[in-house]
């Protein structure tokens, strides 16, 4: 390493007053890679690090320094000491010694970071800005974003900076290896989005590149099959490193199972969308007004034999169950539309067995969310179910839906999973299974 390039990259920037230190070029956090995260927000008023501070109580402006920043970004900048007078200074960042003073491991880090140096340029009007504002843990946007900007060390990236000597797939054996191999090529890959809710966008995934793919999205695609997309992506870079570091074999089936499944658990962490904070999520089972009946619903799948099934129990206000349904679902494999066509079937039941005030209750909080707002977008896929789900409403004298955490739903889920293997729907009344017994005498406490 020349002396100039240990200068250049051995220093980052001390607060003081920060009124010399750019806020979105220098290397001021205290952190690898010393610099913000944060897509530059192109607010004129944020400029310089001085401008995070309050002058007259010399420390830092945290309520803006929060809604501006990406959490990440937050608490190193509000980790940074502020004292009184002091000039803006620089830092070595190697130890006493002249060792580099973070592991060794950040050093291959550093080689991508510095090789796309300038990547922070991602502006308010950027047309892949819904990566930031989707309803998606930091960690998940991020890698998209630094998929954009070839900072996923994938094997062709790593040749490019001699660390890796072959550029294959882990996955597929083919190659090169790029981002856009990862998420547009790669069989691997295909075969996930061919059996997930995206494959009828697969025709559009060819483009030059990944920005100009995600533009694409951007424009054209409903924010669930966005966010989904996201999800995905994410999920094939974590099914790569299996493969490549653990030789687990990626199972295209569980990769949309834990898609959805995050998606659910970030929805429902986030309390978004139309159910909002007025409509919290029980953890447990309740028992329905007086006046009505309540109907558990839950899909359940088992991915290695492309199985599925439902599973609906009806109950009291007092907690007695009125019946159980199994309900075989062969051939469904995601398990969104798992879920709505068992909700269906139990609208079809209620109205059957004449219960014309009812509470239907599922765990899927994309469920509910979808059916209790008449305008929500879905997927084309399960549009059709949905669309016949509010075709029954108008049938019963009162409908609710909500959601209940899991555990709360444990019932239908027992049920579900007895529907799995079975080759005809079942209906239980008082003489339901005694497996089933103590699932819902453990609601009733
Ligand atoms: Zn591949």
């Amino acid at each position: 390493m020349s002396a100039q390039y240990l200068l250049r990259e051995g220093c980052r920037k001390r607060v003081g007053t920060g009124a010399t230190i750019s806020l979105w070029e220098d290397a001021w956090l205290p952190n690898f890679p010393y610099r913000l995260m944060t897509p530059d927000s192109g607010m004129e008023e944020l400029s310089y690090v001085s401008d995070l501070i309050d002058p007259v109580t010399r420390t830092w402006r945290r309520d803006l320094i929060e809604e501006v920043f990406l959490p990440e970004d937050c608490n190193q900048i509000i980790s940074i000491p502020l004292s009184q007078g002091q000039e803006d200074g620089w830092v070595w960042i190697f130890d006493a010694k002249g060792n580099y003073s973070v592991k060794s491991g950040h050093h291959r880090a550093m080689e991508l970071w510095r090789m796309e140096n300038g990547w922070a340029v991602v502006t308010s009007s950027s047309p892949w800005r819904f990566v930031w504002t989707s309803t998606t843990p930091e960690k998940v946007k991020i890698w998209h974003w630094k998929a954009i900007h070839g900072a996923i060390p994938v094997r062709q990236r790593l040749i490019e900076k001699h660390v890796d000597y072959s550029d294959i797939c882990p996955m597929c054996g083919a190659g090169p290896e790029t981002v856009m191999h990862l998420l547009s090529e790669c069989s691997v890959s295909l075969e996930v989005l061919a059996q997930s809710s995206l494959r009828g966008r697969i025709s559009e995934l060819s483009r030059g590149s990944y920005g100009l793919l995600l533009e694409h999205i951007g424009g054209n695609w409903t924010r669930d099959e966005r966010e989904l997309w996201m999800f995905l992506g994410w999920l094939l870079w974590d099914a790569r490193n299996k493969k490549l570091w653990e030789n687990k074999s990626p199972c295209p089936p569980s990769i949309i199972l834990a898609a959805t499944r995050l998606r659910e658990e970030w929805n429902t962490a986030q309390s978004t969308g139309p159910l909002g904070t007025s409509n919290a999520s029980y953890s447990h089972w309740q028992a329905p007004p007086f006046d009505m009946i309540k109907i558990n619903s839950d899909g359940a799948l088992a991915l290695n034999e492309r199985l599925a099934g439902g599973g609906l129990v009806a109950r009291s206000h007092q907690g007695e169950v009125m019946g159980m349904l199994v309900v075989p679902l062969q051939g469904l494999i995601d398990p969104f539309i798992v879920e709505a066509a068992t909700m269906l079937q139990g609208l079809k039941w209620a109205l059957h067995k004449q219960w014309k005030r009812v509470c239907f209750e599922s765990d899927s909080l994309m469920l509910i969310s979808t059916l209790r707002s008449p305008s929500s977008q879905y997927r084309h896929e399960v549009g059709g179910i949905i669309n016949e789900c509010r075709r029954f409403l108008d049938q019963f004298d009162r409908v609710i839906f909500t959601h209940v955490r899991r555990q709360g739903n444990a019932v239908a889920d027992a049920i579900a999973r007895t529907a799995i293997h079975a080759t005809d729907r079942q209906e239980w009344e008082l003489d339901y299974p005694d497996q089933f017994r103590a699932i819902v005498a453990l609601d009733r406490y």
